[in-house]
């Protein structure tokens, strides 16, 4: 059971007010806000345990380094990990993708080779394989999303073949809510003997993940988005293919031994981890990782589905109105439009009102393409919104109709 009204509290920045109206964030799906125990895990480690970690012998660099240590053990447990050498930590989702394209490309990808994604993924999980596809010469091949914004699981299936390298899939998309089968794509892939690699910057806030499970052989998320600081992230990966990956970049701490002839890399995870790591940052991460898991992802996840429940009830009383992403299997993100009206302009009424919402494509313009829409409004919830938020929203959402 969640308790909201006391979740509420932990969140010093819920109690603030916008244009004089009370605060209704509704754009979790972008960041979510930061408890106060994530604030001053930031504070107390720059204020008591601050050292560069790993290099030094002094008391204050061994503390800090093992509670950046620790901060891996944490996010280890948390996603079902085979082992802490399994945790590379990154600045976030879009880093972990990029190191991935990068290392994956050239470890194992060559001309003819395929690699498949979908026409739901964030930009983060399409530019990074353009970037290295027009480097190695192999190909996206992409699953094509049905109007009920589902991925087309037929044609998935035909996509596979012997040059599939890759399978690299959003769990949950950031702008239709979808949450994709990522068991059953995973285990088709498998079965043709293709490792799969999952973005799980939108469902590691809101499903309980657990990667061994699952069989994922990567998986990145993003700290900010669950409700950590900044600047961090992980990308999860199977040790053998980490093992035969080459670094990511160069540089202090991802090294072994340096000569100018010669040199040799670091162990995992150490391997992908070049110069001056976040420690701060991954220690504050482990404190969110803690906060969630004390309030508990099966309380989360069913309290989260039903405020989207009400929410779509609520949004489809009103006319003109257009929900984009109609799948059954739905996290916390609803996409609309409503009548003609533009969704910049209802974004910025809206904000007025205390609403914060986002608007535009999304970082996924492939789909506002598929759609044949510019852009969306989207409200996207948190455990910490409640049903009196979402009547504030729906009739922020009449009132700003009334005035077109
Ligand atoms: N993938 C998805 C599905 C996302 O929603 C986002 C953030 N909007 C990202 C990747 C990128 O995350 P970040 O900006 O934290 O790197």
């Amino acid at each position: 059971m969640i308790d909201v009204e006391r979740i509420r509290r932990d969140f010093p920045i819920l109690g603030r007010e916008v244009y004089g109206k009370p605060l209704v964030y509704l754009d979790n799906a972008a960041t979510t806000q930061k408890p106060q125990c994530v604030i001053d895990a930031i504070s107390e480690a720059y204020c008591n345990v601050n050292a560069n970690v790993h290099r030094g012998i002094h008391f204050l660099s061994q503390q800090a380094t093992d509670m950046m240590e620790a901060a891996r053990d944490k996010v280890s447990q948390f996603i079902g990990a085979g082992s802490r050498e399994e945790i590379i930590f990154t600045r976030g989702t879009t880093e972990s993708m990029n190191l991935l394209a990068s290392s994956f490309a050239q470890a194992f990808l060559k001309e003819g080779d395929e690699v498949i994604i979908s026409g739901m993924e964030h930009h983060s999980n399409i530019v990074p394989w353009q970037i290295q596809a027009a480097r190695y010469g192999f190909k996206l091949r992409i699953i094509p999303v049905t109007d009920r914004g589902e991925l087309d699981m037929d044609a998935f299936r035909s996509l596979l073949n012997p040059k599939t390298k890759l399978v690299s899939i959003t769990h949950v998309s950031n702008v239709l809510g979808t949450v994709n089968p990522i068991s059953e794509i995973i285990s088709q892939a498998h079965s043709h003997g293709i490792p799969v690699a999952v973005d799980g910057a939108q469902s590691v806030p809101h499903i309980k993940v657990n990667v061994k499970e699952l069989g994922a052989d990567f998986y990145a998320f993003s700290g900010h988005k669950i409700y950590g600081p900044t600047g961090i992230g992980v990308l999860y990966g199977r040790k053998e293919l980490l093992e035969k990956m080459p670094p990511y970049q160069g540089g202090g701490e991802m090294i072994k031994r340096v000569t100018f002839e010669k040199t040799t890399y670091n162990e995992l995870p150490y391997k992908f981890e070049a110069g001056t790591p976040d420690y701060v940052g991954s220690i504050a991460l482990a404190t969110a990782l803690d906060y969630v898991q004390e309030i508990g992802l099966d309380a989360i996840a069913q309290y989260e589905s039903e405020l989207c429940d009400y929410a779509l009830g609520k949004l489809t009383e009103i006319p003109g109105m257009r929900i984009i992403g109609n799948s059954d299997h739905r996290s916390a993100v609803i996409s609309f439009l409503v009548g003609n009206i533009h969704p910049s302009d209802m974004g910025t009424l809206l904000d007025r009102l205390g609403i914060a919402v986002r608007t535009g494509h999304h970082c996924a313009e492939p789909l506002m393409d598929r759609m044949g829409i510019p852009g969306t409004v989207r409200a996207s919830f948190s455990f910490y919104n409640t049903k009196a938020e979402i009547d504030t929203l729906s009739a922020g959402i009449e009132r700003v109709k009334g005035m077109f």
